[in-house]
């Protein structure tokens, strides 16, 4: 037991340490000495997480035709944290007592127009008071949603676990409204719904679990909860959450539907389907990390779907001080991948080994090398990821090649 522990440890500063060095993910504010619940982006952990927003974005927004996108500002007047009873309930316990976890700030320059904000501590109402504009916008019927991704902030007693609760972070929300009689059914549907997208992503399915969350834990505002819980290195914790907020939210802003089918005014009910970002992609971070032996040496990888790569393929000319491999590798091979797939990057660090390594901890799937054959056959080596099996390919057949790989 203790020995497990001390491994899945290891697991978690490896891909700390991972995320780091290969440019994901920085401690926020570090050269002065960090800022605990807060992370920075870099190049790679950004691509990453934009391919999961966008992944998420495409399934549930653009393939549908019932779903209507919204970007709510975070400042939001305090009387809406009023109403939803933030202001009174959103606290953690503290010493025995209640600690409100809203960022509180103020706004406005002069002294009597000074007033109270918050920095929204979910997104859900952004679409909530953007309900009645949604509606005269777009006169949707019954059942339609609303989704949005962005920015949430919480003031966390205690941040820890890395990318798990911070206090600033991103969440991609839907709310779904529905006639009331129907919400077992449409409840049933999104969690399936979100269940499918989690494996489409490349989330390990084996260390999801369903937690049935019960009335005493449940949100003021929730009539049934499932929480989808994922087996992290610190313990089976949430990873999304799927709730009935029935009409709790629609009501206490005061807010209608006019229901043309049924005739006269009603409030709809809301379904609502919950990812965090930050946890998504340390979940799926968590499931692609693989380690194996190469040649004699322990390597590390990020096994994921080329899909959701950050980068597709490395473009590397064999020797970096030969001006005909690299001409060669840069306008015909680069310069024609790159505005075929984007997630295209030059390496000529280091020798090919290191390339290679660096590569796998990128967690990209094909590296593609120009070497001396190249300048007389036109074939380039690829090799692959996960096999580190190399292939030999026609330059013009390249984009097809990877094309047919990324379907
Ligand atoms: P927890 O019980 O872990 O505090 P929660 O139940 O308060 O989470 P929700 O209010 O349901 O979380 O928020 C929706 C989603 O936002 C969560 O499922 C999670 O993925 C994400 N999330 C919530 N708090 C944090 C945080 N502090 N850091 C990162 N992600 C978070």
């Amino acid at each position: 037991m203790k020995k497990e522990n001390t491994e899945e440890n290891n697991l978690m500063e490896k891909i700390v340490s991972l995320c780091k060095r290969r440019g994901f993910i920085f401690s926020g504010s570090e050269i002065y000495g960090g800022f605990a619940g807060t992370y920075d982006w870099g190049h790679f952990g950004l691509a990453l997480k934009n391919n999961i927003k966008q992944n998420w974005w495409k399934k549930f927004v653009d393939s549908r035709r019932d779903m209507y996108g919204i970007d709510a500002a975070i400042l939001m007047r305090q009387e809406v944290w009023q109403a939803t009873g933030h202001v009174a309930n959103f606290a953690d316990p503290l010493d025995g007592k209640a600690f409100n976890t809203m960022l509180k700030t103020q706004v406005g320059a002069k002294k009597d127009e000074i007033a109270v904000s918050y920095l929204r501590p979910e997104t859900a109402q952004g679409m909530f008071v953007n309900f009645k504009n949604t509606v005269d916008a777009f006169h949707p019927k019954l059942p339609f949603g609303m989704a949005q991704i962005g920015k949430a902030f919480r003031n966390e007693i205690a941040p820890r676990d890395f990318l798990f609760r911070q206090r600033e972070f991103e969440q991609m929300e839907i709310e779904y409204f529905i006639r009331a009689e129907d919400w077992e059914k449409y409840f049933d549907y999104w969690k399936d719904e979100m269940l499918v997208w989690m494996e489409e992503v490349g989330i390990d399915m084996s260390k999801v679990h369903e937690l049935e969350v019960v009335k005493e834990d449940r949100a003021h505002y929730s009539s049934r909860t499932i929480d989808f819980e994922f087996d992290y290195p610190f313990g089976k914790k949430e990873l999304f959450g799927l709730a009935y907020r029935t009409d709790f939210d629609l009501k206490t802003h005061k807010l209608e539907y006019i229901d043309e089918e049924e005739g006269g005014k009603m409030v709809p009910h809301v379904i609502e389907p919950t990812f965090g970002v930050d946890r998504a992609f340390l979940a799926l971070i968590l499931s692609s990390y693989k380690e194996d032996e190469k040649d004699g040496e322990v390597r590390s990888y990020l096994k994921f779907k080329p899909s959701i790569a950050p980068v597709i393929c490395a473009v590397s000319p064999l020797l970096k001080n030969k001006p005909e491999l690299v001409e060669y590798a840069n306008t015909k091979v680069f310069v024609p991948l790159k505005s075929e797939f984007g997630r295209v990057i030059w390496d000529d660090n280091g020798n090919i080994g290191k390339r290679y390594r660096r590569q796998d901890e990128i967690g990209t799937p094909w590296c593609i090398v120009v070497d001396f054959d190249t300048l007389t056959n036109n074939t380039v080596t690829v090799r692959d990821r996960d096999t580190g099996e190399q292939e030999r390919v026609k330059v013009s057949e390249l984009i097809s090649y990877i094309k047919d790989k990324l379907d």
